[in-house]
């Protein structure tokens, strides 16, 4: 079985696999390491990757790209609202405000979810990986930016389910970067040494991710992360309006209004600022026919760019400046500045890290495919299949993470429950004292990354008052998991008991374990307890949680042992993710789909076969061809005529039948053929033969 670590970028994915030998990146079908990341629809199958993407132009309605923004997010999302401004495809919402993406599908207007849309790209980089290494792909990493919420990551944990892969780990893209650049590293310095500081700065398509990063020897530690969605594609977005505008006065012509146009205008700037990023001198812009037959000509050049885009060139100032200040580092702490993605080629960003930290970015890694490479070395040290050595990561979770409750008298308590830049995974013990089943919240702090900062709500059951009428300890541990989703992760009731009681009833069958306790007061909601109030007091330690060194004295702890029972209690959870019957469903739809394409496949190649075998045989048949002379001339008629009559009906009633009928098609036309192609071996045997004996001689 094989690991693999998966990009999945807004423009394209890229995945890699870890080997005895090290790591490597698949090519798909095209032979190409980037699969775009794109999904078409026609008629009669869908078209992923390549494939997809190559014939956008002649169906752009049908052709979806750029979604990894709209995962787990509700249509009116304004992040969404703007995205919409540059999607060809149409988009609906949905009576729960979540959204459609809607297709032309079998003939059918179909709407599918961000997350079977995401189903329908993984289920692409599976069979593509499953082709390159002739072996069954179900464990891989998937990286995440490091600002995706809750919602984000759980709709990308089913996207991942529903191709049926078996996501061992969500992990933030820069953690990823970072990890593949510490992993191999021979000289970091020892663990109780000071720390190699090294800034990494993603800069993709459609975002950017700077992080501040501590190495030590098979150790790393996040600091900070700052991001913004500010990428590769705003830039040619912005020199599109720049050339729009220019054409409007020249042309009289405003590709804004042409989704086609725009489209090609946009493929050409793109061109225009690779080009850009290697070349200072002016570069011309020339278009053919492009709308009312007319031809359009211009030229830009780098500088033109930078003063066009410099108000991006500002946001992404700023969040380079923002990871630097909430690292704690001065610039002397820094040893390197990493850079990766795409757009980090461009030369003004370049210049900004040189400013802003003072380094001259460095490129020891592979630009395009670090991020699944630190994914796939992720999944080598998660599975059993790979031995590789450890290596621990602490990473860190970028946002405010707030939690609420309603004490007994309905007064509500709101606390912060993680600081932004908390690290992950991580988990704090929260004490409470209650008679009742009660509910917790968690949210994102203001300003929220998302329009809902909804995060999940857990109801905590089976809460009973003492016997004495009092309200008892509840302990709810609320933890930032491996995969960076935020949620309660278990909440236990400690029932105090005296030893007498304790002793009577020896036969208890719930668990009796030695009490925590719980470690500073974090805030003032968490003051230390008192039973008869309804405080909160928290406790906080790293994975696996354990705050509190048992105690040393025996007779304590047997005392405390019979003294209190734990008692496991039942929460029942809403977060955002599909339930169960939704997973099953999407689920079971895409192994149709999938199971349709191969048909559909298969189907094709029969009629490619069949029409291939019409060319080859009539080019053989014909007077020049080697089976020319072992038919006679009446028959070589009536089986050329029947080729032809093949060749038309291919073009014509033929054209969408059923995989059997060309294999039977193929078939009748192999008999034909068969005894012609045997006259024709047996005499070129019969001559190789006379040959072999002539060289004997
Ligand atoms: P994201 O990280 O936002 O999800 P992604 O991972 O798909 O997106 P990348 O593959 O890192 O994005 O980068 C793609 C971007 O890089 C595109 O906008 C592309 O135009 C840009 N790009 C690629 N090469 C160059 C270059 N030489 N100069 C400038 N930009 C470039
Ligand atoms: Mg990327």
């Amino acid at each position: 079985m094989s690991v693999i670590g998966i990009d999945f970028g807004n423009e394209s994915c890229y995945i890699a696999v870890a080997k005895a030998g090290g790591i490597e990146t698949i090519t798909n079908d095209y032979s190409l390491r980037a699969t775009p990341s794109c999904v078409a629809f026609t008629g009669k199958n869908r078209t992923l990757g390549v494939a997809a993407k190559n014939q956008q132009v002649t169906n752009m309605k049908n052709t979806i790209c750029g979604f990894k923004h709209l995962l787990g997010r509700k249509f009116r999302d304004p992040v969404v609202q703007n995205e919409l401004n540059s999607i060809p495809y149409r988009v609906e919402e949905r009576p729960d405000g979540s959204i459609g993406i809607c297709a032309n599908y079998m003939d059918e207007d179909q709407s599918f979810t961000p997350e079977q849309i995401t189903a329908m790209l993984f289920t692409k980089l599976k069979i593509d990986a499953t082709d390159a290494l002739k072996t069954q792909i179900y464990d891989c990493v998937i990286t995440v930016p490091s600002y995706f919420t809750n919602a984000q990551r759980k709709a990308l944990l089913d996207a991942a389910g529903i191709a049926g892969l078996n996501c061992l780990r969500l992990m933030n893209e820069t953690t990823a970067t970072a990890l593949g650049y510490g992993f191999y590293k021979q000289d970091l310095p020892a663990p109780e040494e000071k720390p190699r500081n090294v800034i990494f700065v993603d800069f993709g398509h459609s975002a950017i991710q700077v992080s501040a990063c501590a190495f030590n020897k098979g150790k790393l530690k996040m600091l900070a992360s700052a991001s913004d969605l500010v990428g590769g594609r705003d830039v040619d977005s912005m020199l599109a309006n720049h050339f729009s505008n220019e054409f409007v006065t020249k042309y009289k012509v405003d590709p804004r209004t042409n989704k086609k146009a725009y489209l090609r205008l946009l493929t050409e700037v793109e061109k225009l600022k690779k080009q850009m990023s290697a070349n200072s001198t002016k570069l011309p812009l020339s278009i053919e026919c492009f709308m009312n037959d007319t031809d359009v000509h211009s030229s830009i050049q780098r500088s033109d760019m930078e003063e066009i885009c410099t108000s991006l060139f500002q946001r992404i100032e700023a969040c380079m400046k923002r990871c630097l200040k909430d690292s704690k580092l001065t610039l002397e702490d820094i040893h390197a500045v990493e850079i990766v993605g795409g757009s980090s080629r461009i030369p003004a960003v370049k210049h900004l890290i040189e400013q802003i930290f003072g380094k001259t970015p460095s490129t020891q890694l592979n630009q395009d495919e670090a991020v699944s490479r630190g994914g796939a070395l992720q999944c080598a040290v998660l599975s059993p299949a790979v031995r590789v050595k450890d290596f621990n990561i602490v990473d860190i979770q970028p946002f405010t993470v707030m939690l609420s409750f309603d004490n007994e008298n309905g007064q509500r308590t709101e606390m912060e429950v993680f600081p932004a830049n908390h690290a992950s995974p991580f988990s704090r013990l929260l004490t409470m004292y209650r008679r009742d089943p009660f509910a917790i919240k968690l949210y994102y702090a203001d300003p929220a990354p998302c329009i809902d900062p909804f995060i999940g709500e857990w109801q905590i059951k089976d809460v009973k008052p003492s016997a004495t009428g009092e309200a008892q300890e509840v302990k709810v541990k609320v933890r930032i998991n491996h995969n960076g989703l935020l949620l309660v992760a278990s909440a236990q009731m400690v029932e105090k008991k005296d030893v007498q009681e304790a002793e009577q009833n020896g036969n208890e069958t719930e668990s009796t374990q030695q009490q925590q306790q719980s470690s500073t007061p974090q805030s003032p909601n968490e003051q230390p307890s008192n039973p008869d109030s309804q405080n909160t007091t928290a406790s906080s330690g790293t994975e696996p949680m354990d705050t509190t060194p048992p105690s040393n004295n025996e007779d304590d702890k047997k005392k405390k042992k019979s003294s209190n029972k734990i008692v496991e209690l039942t929460i029942n959870a809403r977060t955002h993710g599909y339930s169960q019957h939704e997973f099953d469903k999407y689920f079971e739809l895409e192994g149709k789909m999938i199971s349709n394409d191969r048909q559909e496949k298969e189907r094709v190649d029969a009629r490619n076969a069949l029409e291939e075998f019409v060319y080859e045989y009539r080019g053989k048949l014909q007077e020049g061809g080697n089976l020319f002379e072992y038919i006679d001339d009446p028959s070589r008629e009536e089986i050329c005529r029947q080729l032809d009559d093949v060749e038309n009906w291919l073009y014509e009633d033929g054209d969408s039948c059923e995989r059997e009928i060309y294999r039977n098609r193929l078939g009748e036309l192999n008999k034909k053929i068969d005894p012609i192609k045997a006259r024709h071996d047996e005499y070129e045997g019969q001559q190789q033969a006379f040959n072999d004996l002539g060289h004997a001689i």
